[in-house]
């Protein structure tokens, strides 16, 4: 199969990488919200919200289930798509960390179906979604290395110190298979 993805770490704001695609932390309903999914929307301006409002409208309840993924057009942002994603609410079942390891895979799996090479994520469900960032980084590290992707550059851009120190450790320990 294809060569596995090793992540890369920067600490900064998603809305100005350069990158295929950049991967949106949203919520089931696909309408803009808050945190990372407020600030990918106003960056990315109303052609992109526009085609947002389209895949509403052709999907069903819930337009994005949790753990799946769906493209929009990027609008302003320097990228060619945004990968929407809805994670977990935390703590929601015992389903959580497969959910939250599901959103990873189905980005690379729409990743793939574009072409995108390049990949910019956030820290899915780590802020208004609570789930503690130490338990979210190994699952997602671990979800972007496992999977089979055509993917070349996975990069989580992570918005503060902390989160980058936690998400360095969990690349940087020993491998352990996801459960
Ligand atoms: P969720 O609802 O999935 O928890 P949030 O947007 O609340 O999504 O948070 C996800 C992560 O994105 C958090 O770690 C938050 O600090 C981070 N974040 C917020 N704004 C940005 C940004 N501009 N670039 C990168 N990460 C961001």
């Amino acid at each position: 199969g294809p060569a596995m993805v090793r992540p890369v770490l920067v600490l900064g704001d998603i809305t100005t990488q350069s990158v295929d695609a950049v991967v949106n932390a949203a919520n089931t309903s696909l309408r803009p919200g808050g945190g990372v999914d407020g600030a990918i929307t106003r960056a990315a301006g109303p052609e992109a919200l526009a085609d947002r409002e389209r895949v509403i409208a052709e999907h069903g309840t819930p337009p994005l289930p949790t753990g799946e993924a769906v493209a929009t057009i990027a609008g302003d942002l320097d990228a060619r798509w945004i990968i929407h994603t809805a994670g977990p609410v935390y703590p929601g079942s015992a389903r959580d960390a497969d959910l939250l390891a599901s959103c990873h895979r189905s980005v690379l799996r729409v990743a793939d179906e574009l072409g995108a090479g390049t990949v910019a994520f956030p820290a899915i469900s780590t802020g208004i979604f609570g789930y503690p960032v130490e338990a979210a980084a190994p699952i997602a590290i671990a979800a972007v290395r496992e999977a089979d992707t055509a993917v070349e550059e996975v990069r989580f851009v992570l918005f503060s110190e902390h989160h980058l120190e936690v998400f360095r450790e969990a690349l940087d320990a020993p491998r352990r298979p996801v459960h």
